[in-house]
């Protein structure tokens, strides 16, 4: 079968690989859908340590369940459309242990070191589905990258009536605008492209700004509760830190190149008792993110500006390095 895999540095190639054979556990998925992130980019250029060379991307799919391993206990039966949890844990170490499974130090990931979902065909633990109902592929490939939006809200903490920022209206950003918004909160999204301006209008945000001002000083309560900093430049980074009133919370979502440091100011953050926070990953959010995508209380699948077969993977790849679209889906069995 054609796969999308990660041959060399600064390129994803279309290459044949078998069908994969099941270990015990396992189960096989025909991917419906597979979307294309940003972390794929960060694999391609090599700034993604854990990553693997020679395997196969895509961490962000959802299938048809084709197979069980005999054996394998499941919920999840043939034919049923799952969203798939790339995150694969060893369910062994204290992390693991202490229900922080996704700081496990053997951590793998589907599509990331073990061959994940730009294929027709992908194996993965039967631990990592979950059933979908109501609705379409598309949508269920949204379900990992909405659980990390929803564990980036989880780690903001916020109040309902809270004023936050969201810096960048990607895919990431947007999903957290949307969670916040229908939270309670009131939402200002700072974003430079005119689309995903008018995409975060739709998802909730009650202002948009491409130049954040605060207004006065962050200690008599100018600033914002929560900013959420969704891009993962260094420069955007370093002006959350600004946007906080004092009291309030910066989360950095977005994923800095390894090399990347940051200036801060410890005077600032002491005088602003500002409280800094990172996410990693999406722990227990598949479970919600499922639900939430099924409740349609947001037009999720307006996330999704593209769609190719996976023999248009190079028409695919180039539409999401353009920036022109929000979310690229592949449909590897279409
Ligand atoms: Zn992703
Ligand atoms: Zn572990």
């Amino acid at each position: 079968m054609d796969v999308a895999s990660w041959e060399k540095l600064g390129s994803i190639d279309i290459v044949q690989k078998d069908v994969p054979a099941l270990s015990a556990g396992d189960v096989l998925i025909r991917v419906a859908a597979s979307g294309i992130c940003g972390t794929d980019l960060h694999i391609c250029n090599g700034e993604t340590p854990h990553a693997a060379r020679k395997v196969t991307i895509g961490h962000e799919f959802s299938g048809y369940i084709e197979a069980i391993h005999p054996g394998t206990k499941t919920l999840a039966a043939v034919g049923d459309l799952v969203a798939v949890d790339p995150n694969i844990p060893c369910h062994q170490c204290g992390f693991c242990r202490s229900k922080k499974y996704h700081l496990c130090p053997d951590l793998r990931c589907t599509g990331v070191s073990v061959d994940g979902g730009m294929a027709r065909y992908v194996a993965v633990p039967a631990t990592a589905v979950h059933v979908t109902r109501g609705i379409s592929p598309e949508v269920a490939s949204l379900a990992e990258p909405l659980s990390c939006a929803v564990h980036a809200v989880d780690m903001g903490a916020l109040k309902t009536g809270d004023r936050v920022l969201v810096i960048g209206a990607g895919p990431i950003g947007l999903m957290v605008t949307a969670l916040c918004s229908t939270g309670g909160a009131n939402v200002t999204v700072a974003e430079l492209n005119d689309m995903r301006r008018e995409r975060a209008l739709e998802f909730g945000a009650s202002a948009i700004t491409t130049n954040v001002d605060i207004g006065g000083d962050p200690t008599k309560g100018f600033g914002f509760d929560v900013v959420f900093e969704c891009v993962g430049r260094p420069e955007t980074m370093q002006a959350a830190l600004g946007y906080a009133k004092a009291g309030g919370t910066v989360v950095w979502v977005g994923v800095a190149k390894p090399d990347v440091t940051v200036p801060v100011s410890p005077f600032m953050v002491y005088r602003h008792e500002l409280t800094i926070k990172s996410t990693y990953t999406n722990p227990y959010g598949m479970e919600r993110a499922v639900k939430i995508l099924a409740d349609k209380k947001v037009a999720w699948d307006k996330l999704i500006t593209h769609t190719f077969g996976l023999d248009q993977f190079g028409d695919a790849w180039a539409t999401f390095k353009s920036g022109a679209g929000i979310k690229v889906c592949v449909r590897p069995s279409a």
